[in-house]
C-alpha cells in the first residue's frame, strides 16, 4: 500500500539546534524510495524557504520549499478559499505576511475583515490597533493555538495562542484557530501531499510528538498517527487521552527500514524507556483550544427533567 507521511518538525526531526539521531536517514529513505512526504508545522513565523535552509544547516539535504506546510500557509489558504478578496490586519512575522501576500490578501489597518494573529513579536501598539479593529467588527483568527513553544529543554517562549488570548480578553470575541489540530490543516496538507506525489497515497500517516495537536488532528481527520517519544510527550501520559496514536515509536529512526523495504518493522511498539523527566511539569494549558471545555455549557442529559 502506498503511504504518504505528514511529519511534524520540532521534537520529531530536531530539538533545539540538534538533529534527532536517525532523522536524516529517515528523510533520505523517503527521498530514495519516492515516498511522498510533507513537513507540517504550527510555527507561522518562518517561510517554507526559511525552513528548507534551516534543515539544510542541520544536515538534511535535498529539501525544497514545496516540502513544507505551515500554519501561516494554512491560514492564508483558509481565507483564500472561504473569503477571497477579504482584507486583514496582521500581527505576525515574515512567514505569515508572505503566505497572505502570495494569495493576494491585502493588509488593511483601517477596516479589515479579519485580525490575524501569528507567532512573533506583538507590541502593545499593534495589539491596541488590533483591538480597535475588532471593536469595529473585524473577526479574530489565529494561525495556531499554541500558548507557548519550546525554545530549549528548560525554556519556552509565548506562542500565537497567548497573544490571541490577550485580544479575546480585551475584545470579548472568541478566535478561530487554524493550524494543528484543526481539521482544515490536515485536509489541506493531505491535498498538498497528493499534489506532490505522482499518484495519490492510499494512506496518510501523521508523525508527531504532541498528543493535543499531531495525534488528535490526525485522528479526527481519519489518518493514522505515529507518536514519537523524542519530543514533548512522556509515555506515561499517553493513556490519559481519549484518542490514541496508531503506533508509538522511540523515534523516526524506527521507520527507516520500514520505508526502505516496505515491510512493517519489528522495532515498533517496543516498551519505551522513560526519559529523565527534563521536559517535566509546566502549569497551564499548552494550547489555547485546550481551554474550550471550560467555556462550553454542559449539555443536559437527554432523559432528565
Ligand atoms: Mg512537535
Amino acid at each position: 500500500m502506498k503511504t504518504g507521511y505528514l511529519i511534524d518538525m520540532d521534537g520529531v526531526i530536531y530539538r533545539e539546534n540538534n538533529l534527532i539521531p536517525g532523522a536524516a536517514d529517515f528523510v533520505w529513505a523517503l527521498h530514495a524510495t519516492g515516498t511522498p512526504f510533507l513537513f507540517l508545522t504550527n510555527n507561522s513565523a518562518p517561510t517554507a524557504e526559511d525552513l528548507a535552509v534551516r534543515l539544510k544547516h542541520l544536515g538534511i539535504q535535498g529539501l525544497s520549499p514545496r516540502h513544507f506546510y505551515t500554519s501561516a500557509m494554512n491560514t492564508a489558504d483558509f481565507l483564500g478559499e472561504t473569503d477571497p478578496g477579504c482584507t486583514v490586519f496582521v500581527i505576525g512575522e515574515g512567514g505569515l505576511l508572505t503566505a497572505l501576500h502570495e494569495r493576494k490578501i491585502a493588509s488593511d489597518g483601517i477596516h479589515p475583515r479579519y485580525v490575524i494573529v501569528g507567532e512573533g513579536v506583538a507590541t502593545m501598539e499593534r495589539l491596541t490597533k488590533a483591538h480597535e479593529c475588532l471593536e469595529r467588527g473585524a473577526r479574530l483568527l489565529a494561525t495556531n493555538p499554541d500558548n507557548w513553544c519550546p525554545v530549549s529543554s528548560d525554556k519556552t517562549r509565548p506562542g500565537a495562542g497567548a497573544t490571541t488570548a490577550f485580544l479575546e480578553a480585551s475584545s470579548g470575541r472568541r478566535a478561530y484557530y487554524l493550524g494543528k489540530p484543526n481539521g482544515y490543516m490536515f485536509h489541506r496538507a493531505r491535498r498538498k501531499l497528493a499534489e506532490l506525489s505522482r499518484s495519490e497515497p492510499e494512506q496518510v500517516v501523521m508523525i508527531g510528538d504532541t498528543m493535543e495537536t499531531d495525534i488528535r488532528g490526525a485522528t479526527e481527520a481519519g489518518m493514522q498517527s505515529f507518536l514519537v517519544l523524542t519530543g514533548s510527550t512522556q509515555i506515561e501520559l499517553v493513556g490519559d487521552y481519549g484518542y490514541q496514536p496508531t503506533r508509538i515509536l522511540q523515534s523516526v529512526a524506527d521507520l527507516v527500514e520500514e520505508v526502505k523495504t516496505g515491510k512493517p518493522c519489528d522495532r515498533l511498539n517496543r516498551p519505551a524507556f522513560v526519559q529523565n523527566g527534563k521536559h517535566g511539569e509546566k502549569f497551564g494549558h499548552r494550547h489555547q483550544t485546550d481551554m474550550l471545555a471550560f467555556y462550553k455549557p454542559r449539555p443536559r442529559p437527554a432523559m432528565t427533567k
